[in-house]
């Protein structure tokens, strides 16, 4: 990014210092630890820290600039000249300067939610896009009301097409970030059941996703998870549905999970091959393949993009594990919806005698908590071959497994993952594939680590 000094004034009351308006701010940062090139520093006052008591190390590490809340003195001792730009509040400032600064680049703006699959759609969306345009996407989980605008803020002046993950504790969330962004297209991957304790029920959720059309853009799309009856508007709206089920205007048929990656098609006759794992992540890749379409892309560029995405990493990662066995680490988090598909996934691979699941306990679940962690267990069937579950939510899953267990999995179950550890070594083979997967609390990525070459 990149914009004049001169530019800070439309969001200041006052400003004071030496202002030179031949510089450029080049970045934007709230974290002082951060070594910026002439850098704004934004400090924001949060729960335990106040930004505005790390100025000087900001400065040391590359600020040139900084915001200031009018109602804080300014340190002692800081050198008069350096400029400083007042405001009422600094966290409403970021925001509103994100929103200046996104109008005068004028991409065009993809916004992603929804329970699951979010960053893994955005990634896919920036492999698919970037092959016909300068794009821009969240890094990381970047996706709230401080991570979205910062977000913004590192698009670069000439991006193309910005593409937008958000996230959500809670009502109106969405719709805030939504209205910063005014997507032209607005994506919702999926409703589970994560923050179903705030929300209240599955409709709930839905509800709290469909807030991103509360930004959307008049002749704005809205691309949905089609397999989600939930997420059926009455609404007025531009909508594509993407999904398996018949009704959806982007159609996924003949899905192949090969060794590498899975083969499939859109309404029957559009092929793509893509290389990851899983059926929901075939979902989202029609996401942006149904962007892409809607953007003018050929399938065959479209394609060129899905040979070369990779997705952040612990989604669905593959890895060579100890004795020549193949570990899939979706360790970054869980849901029970997201669970059952990766189940769902290391039931579909060829070329495996045994297939190893090892479950954690999934948090922020609710009331019925121990009855979603049981629901788990009614997709774990052959050819599983071993079931580990770690903690104790994830032993719901092998109790609720143990009483109608007819393939005779094998079951064990585990206090903690340093527990686990001597058993599971153990049970690798060459034709051992292994799931880890739990919700991101359970840290499972150490285990991962332990079991792989
Ligand atoms: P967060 O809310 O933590 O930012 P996210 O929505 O960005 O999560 P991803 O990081 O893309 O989601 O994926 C997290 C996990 O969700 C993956 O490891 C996978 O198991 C599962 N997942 C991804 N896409 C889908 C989908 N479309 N439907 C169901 N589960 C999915
Ligand atoms: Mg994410």
């Amino acid at each position: 990014m990149s914009f004049n000094i001169n530019f800070l004034k439309q969001i200041a009351t006052k400003s004071t210092g030496d202002i030179d308006t031949e510089k450029n701010i080049d970045s934007v940062f709230i974290d002082s630890r951060n070594q910026v090139n002439n850098g704004l520093f934004i400090p924001i006052i949060g729960e335990r820290f106040d930004g505005h008591e790390f100025l000087q190390g900001a400065i040391d590490n590359g600020a040139i600039a900084t915001l200031w809340d009018e109602s804080r003195p300014v340190p002692k001792g800081l050198n008069g000249d350096f400029p400083i730009f007042f405001v009422k509040d600094t966290l409403k400032a970021l925001q509103q300067l994100a929103s200046i600064y996104l109008q005068k680049v004028s991409p065009k703006v993809v916004g992603v939610t929804g329970s699951n699959g979010k960053t893994s759609t955005k990634d896919l969306l920036e492999a698919v896009l970037s092959k016909k345009f300068i794009t821009h996407k969240t890094s990381g989980n970047y996706n709230n009301h401080i991570g979205l605008p910062l977000t913004i803020l590192a698009m670069p002046i000439n991006c193309e097409v910005a593409i937008l993950e958000m996230g959500m504790n809670n009502f109106g969330e969405i719709s805030f970030l939504s209205k910063l962004a005014k997507p032209d297209i607005a994506i919702i991957t999926n409703i589970g059941e994560s923050h179903i304790e705030q929300l209240g029920s599955r409709k709930g959720i839905a509800k709290a996703k469909l807030e991103i059309v509360d930004g959307l853009k008049t002749d704005g799309v809205l691309i949905i998870d089609g397999d989600e009856p939930l997420l059926h508007t009455a609404r007025d709206l531009n909508t594509l549905k993407c999904g398996y089920n018949d009704g959806n205007e982007f159609k996924i048929t003949n899905i192949e999970q090969a060794a590498e990656g899975t083969n499939f098609s859109i309404n029957v006759n559009l092929h793509f091959s893509l290389p990851l794992l899983g059926k929901h992540n075939v979902k989202n890749a029609t996401f942006a393949l149904a962007v892409g379409k809607y953007l003018g892309l050929s399938e065959h560029t479209m394609q060129l993009g899905l040979d070369n995405c990779t997705l952040t990493g612990m989604r669905m990662e593959k890895k060579a594990g100890l004795n020549g066995s193949t570990i899939i680490n979706d360790a970054y988090n869980s849901s029970p919806t997201s669970m059952r598909a990766a189940i769902e996934t290391i039931k579909q691979l060829k070329g495996f005698s045994r297939r190893i699941l090892v479950l954690g306990d999934m948090y922020e679940l609710g009331k019925d908590e121990r009855q979603l962690h049981e629901s788990v267990a009614e997709v774990i069937t052959a050819p599983i071959t071993h079931l580990i579950t770690i903690g104790e939510k994830g032993a719901w899953i092998s109790e609720a497994l143990m009483k109608k267990n007819k393939d005779k999995i094998e079951i064990k179950t585990y206090k903690t993952k340093d527990h686990a550890k001597g058993d599971l070594i153990n049970l690798l083979t060459d034709g051992s594939v292994v799931l880890i997967k739990a919700s991101r609390g359970m840290k499972l990525e150490t285990l991962s680590t332990d079991i792989c070459t």
